[in-house]
């Protein structure tokens, strides 16, 4: 595996790739990686020929006051890690190579952009969508892979790659989740025993919503009232929203069918947790 800091080698490399008639596969993270990083590094290896990885805690799409500084790290095993699984090249770029300046060129995804997380997060999925459109000139992959579990992140990337017409295949695979249903995240690091334990809540909360449209219940309301109750049964979680979106517009629905899609956050202590999970 090689490990590459700047981006005229990155670049370098994927010209060379490409001009070789070499698939590239791209999974880019911020790091502190675990089994749902290594499901898509996994799907990456198996459809192409090169699998680049970036690891980049982008401070951009960072608000004031949120964990940027505390992020967690670990350029070691991260590294061992992406070895594993056989990724070829490792893009550790530092925040001075990515942004030499003040950055002053942005991409906007206007409307999904500004609700749920961002608008919690004013301005997260402007970061986002710009450090991920500057990663693909700078990987230039044929196809990039994201998770499930940043479901409304998906739905920005789906949107900025048409918007703009870039040649890359957007995949998303489900949420690789622990042995309770939590759904793995970095952030999970940063939980205390006691608050890990409560912290499955919101998968068991999707799980009785889903389990209520099984048996007929399509009003939103009802559904996100059941989610409720069960999520202000645990002491110490507090609910940032829970709701019910059309899975590509995130538009709130009159009424839920098959393919909408349960979005929540919830809080413990000073972690802020999402999921989601398609009905
Ligand atoms: P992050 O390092 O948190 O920015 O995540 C990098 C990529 O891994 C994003 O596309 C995430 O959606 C994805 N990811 C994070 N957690 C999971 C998980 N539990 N299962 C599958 N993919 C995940």
């Amino acid at each position: 595996m090689k490990i590459i800091t700047t981006i005229p080698e990155m670049q370098a490399v994927g010209r060379s790739l490409r001009s070789r008639g070499q698939r590239i596969g791209f999974v880019p993270t911020m790091g502190f990686l675990h089994e749902g990083h290594l499901s898509l590094m996994h799907t990456a290896r198996q459809e192409n020929d090169a699998v680049t990885v970036s690891i980049f805690v982008n401070p951009t799409q960072f608000g004031p006051g949120e964990d940027l500084d505390r992020y967690p790290r670990d350029a070691a095993g991260d590294q061992r890690k992406c070895e594993s699984a056989a990724v070829d090249y490792l893009f550790v770029p530092s925040a001075g190579e990515m942004y030499p300046e003040q950055p002053s060129v942005f991409v906007d995804v206007e409307g999904i952009s500004g609700v749920f997380e961002g608008a919690i997060r004013p301005g997260h999925f402007r970061g986002v969508a710009t450090v991920v459109a500057k990663l693909f000139h700078v990987v230039m992959p044929h196809a990039a892979y994201f998770g499930q579990k940043d479901f409304q992140q998906c739905a920005v990337i789906r949107q900025m790659v048409k918007g703009l017409n870039l040649d890359v295949a957007v995949r998303v695979l489900s949420t690789v989740r622990e042995q309770d249903g939590l759904a793995m995240s970095s952030r999970n690091s940063y939980l205390a025993l006691e608050e890990r334990r409560k912290a499955a809540v919101l998968y068991r909360a999707f799980m009785a919503g889903r389990e209520l449209f099984g048996a007929g219940e399509t009003d939103p309301g009802r559904l996100k009232d059941s989610m409720r109750a069960i999520i202000q049964k645990e002491p110490g979680v507090s609910i940032d929203y829970i709701e019910i979106a059309d899975p590509e517009s995130l538009k709130p629905l009159g009424q839920a069918f098959p393919t909408a899609v349960f979005l929540g956050a919830v809080r413990i202590g000073r972690t802020r947790l999402i999921d989601n999970m398609v009905l």
